[in-house]
């Protein structure tokens, strides 16, 4: 099964929960969770890390704990949200047992304080089948006055950015910038802080441009037209092809409207295209458009 077949089930048996549920702001589908507790809104968002899929057997430790912990703190960036706290759950196979699952849980621990995101929580069960899983989920809470970023406020006239450089992320052997991105939390708070009510649709890149823009076309029923000679390109890929469907770029895919900054905490901020009335996501070349929603890393289908 396709990832995006059972996510679209889920969509679909969730859609009423926004109203039967007064409390849940956004549900399956965002980045991000959006729930209402008291007075206050919360961000949540867990994400799973399997060995064999989302690392290569052999990597080391500290690098796949840190992935870990850094792809659900991407999501939180996409919703331009401050993190709080994470819990952590681990299915440990045999090779992963005693002193080795001391390591991954120190390592674990360590990268979440980091990030101000300590673990107060979690659980560990054993398996006698299969590899190593790890599920981190955090809360975070929303940017005071911009409120949480979702994917479902771009218009028509906004201009659509990148951060950061894209594609080749999975680099030599499995162990390249895939495994050691920064989320982007500075980015995207500046970013909120900047343009407020301009900020208007934002999403993380983690299965390719070309899906994930047509994911945001889709959430927010727009159109999008990616300009090929904007990309901003990683050294390692060769091309623009494979740049939009490599994946695993953790970059903020954002809309927004009016002047936008070329920097933002450090990291290249570039225009790379439009948002048009219509529906799906284009790539337009010399020689005419493309349509690319389809068009990315499938984590389901590998
Ligand atoms: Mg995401």
């Amino acid at each position: 099964m396709r990832e995006d077949d059972l996510l679209s089930h889920v969509y679909r048996r969730s859609s009423d929960l926004e109203r039967a549920f007064p409390w849940v702001e956004a549900g399956p589908g965002d980045d991000c969770a959006v729930v209402r507790v008291g007075q206050s809104r919360v961000l949540m968002k867990t994400d799973q890390l399997v060995e064999g899929r989302h690392f290569v057997p052999g990597t080391p430790v500290a690098m796949f704990a840190r992935k870990a912990v850094t792809r659900p703190l991407s999501d939180l960036a996409a919703a331009a949200g401050r993190p709080i706290a994470a819990l952590a759950a681990a299915v440990l196979p045999p090779a992963w047992r005693g002193g080795r699952a001391n390591e991954v849980f120190d390592a674990l621990s360590s990268v979440a304080r980091g990030f101000g995101c300590p673990l107060v929580g979690g659980d560990i069960a054993m398996t006698e089948l299969g590899p190593l899983v790890l599920t981190i989920s955090i809360v975070g809470e929303p940017h005071a006055a911009r409120g949480p970023v979702t994917r479902r406020g771009a218009l028509p006239g906004d201009g659509l950015y990148v951060t950061g450089r894209i594609g080749g992320s999975f680099g030599e052997g499995g162990l390249g910038r895939h495994l050691a991105f920064e989320p982007r939390l500075a980015e995207a708070a500046a970013l909120a802080d900047v343009l407020g009510g301009r900020l208007h649709a934002m999403m993380d890149l983690s299965d390719g441009l070309g899906i994930d823009a047509g994911r945001l076309a889709k959430a927010s029923g727009v159109r999008i037209e990616v300009d090929a000679g904007a990309i901003p390109l990683a050294p390692e890929v060769q091309g623009v092809e494979r740049a939009i469907r490599d994946g695993e770029d953790y970059e903020l895919l954002f809309t927004a409207e009016g002047e936008v900054p070329g920097v933002l905490a450090g990291t290249c901020v570039t225009r790379i295209g439009r948002v048009v009335a219509g529906s799906g996501a284009v790539l337009v070349t010399g020689s005419g458009m493309v349509e690319i929603s389809g068009q990315g890393w499938d984590h389901g289908a590998r």
